[in-house]
């Protein structure tokens, strides 16, 4: 698990560039700071592991870029208190990201290999990590810790999981990439205290798509 200077000095510059395209949030960057991203990807792409783009993970996935690690952070104004739903583990940086930040993470994978790679290696980078990691569909959420203060969608959804909405907290914010086909409009939902959604649209972004029953989920 080396992080050499060479690294950390690629990171920094990625940083400055997120901040150039327009993030704010002092704390999502400082955790990417201490993130070694390069660990997360497959070894031959190591190099490209600090330019700012998604990367293939195995399993027909991706990283995510970088910005839109960083941009969807950003949009759930993360608090240390927060109780967060990821759907698509992926790599698990995105849950890596989260954690640093001092939040209990909850994050859900339909692939079974990525599932098993990422509740791996995560407690073995950062042993403080409060992660814990699922097998199942993440259009079901996780119902028996809900509800959830954040919720975090890292894969394309054609329509917004009705579960999801369900699962969060009044007060709560979700970010979810909307949209069938090649493009999705980045939508944060708020919910008041009464239940209500407000939804806002935030810009196009490119996921893999959320795909729906394949694993079963054991709960
Ligand atoms: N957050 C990840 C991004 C991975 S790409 C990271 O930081 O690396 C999106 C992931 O969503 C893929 O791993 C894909 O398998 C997963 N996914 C797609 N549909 C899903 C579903 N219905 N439930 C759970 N995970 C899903």
């Amino acid at each position: 698990m080396e992080d050499s200077y060479r690294d950390k000095g690629l990171r920094k510059q990625l940083l400055a560039e997120l901040r150039q395209k327009g993030i704010t949030d002092e704390r999502v960057l400082a955790a990417m700071d201490r993130i070694p991203r390069h660990l997360f990807v497959d070894s031959a792409f190591k190099e490209l592991s600090y330019r700012d783009m998604a990367l293939r993970i195995g399993a027909g996935q991706t990283i995510s870029q970088p910005y839109t690690v960083a941009f969807q952070t950003q949009l759930l104004q993360i608090e240390k208190t927060d109780k967060v739903l990821e759907v698509g583990t992926g790599s698990g940086y995105q849950a890596a990201v989260l954690a640093e930040m001092g939040v209990r993470v909850f994050t859900i994978e339909r692939q079974k290999e990525l599932y098993e790679s990422s509740k791996t290696f995560l407690p073995k980078l950062n042993p403080q990590y409060k992660i814990r990691f699922f097998y199942g569909d993440g259009y079901k959420g996780i119902p028996a810790y809900a509800p959830y203060d954040k919720i975090i969608v890292t894969c394309g959804a054609p329509y917004i999981p009705e579960e999801l909405i369900k699962q969060l907290k009044p007060g709560g914010k979700a970010v979810i990439p909307v949209g069938e086909g090649e493009v999705q409009k980045m939508t944060l939902l708020t919910k008041n205290e009464n239940g209500e959604i407000h939804t806002e649209e935030k810009g196009d972004f490119r996921f893999v798509p959320m795909l729906e029953n394949k694993a079963g989920n054991g709960f």
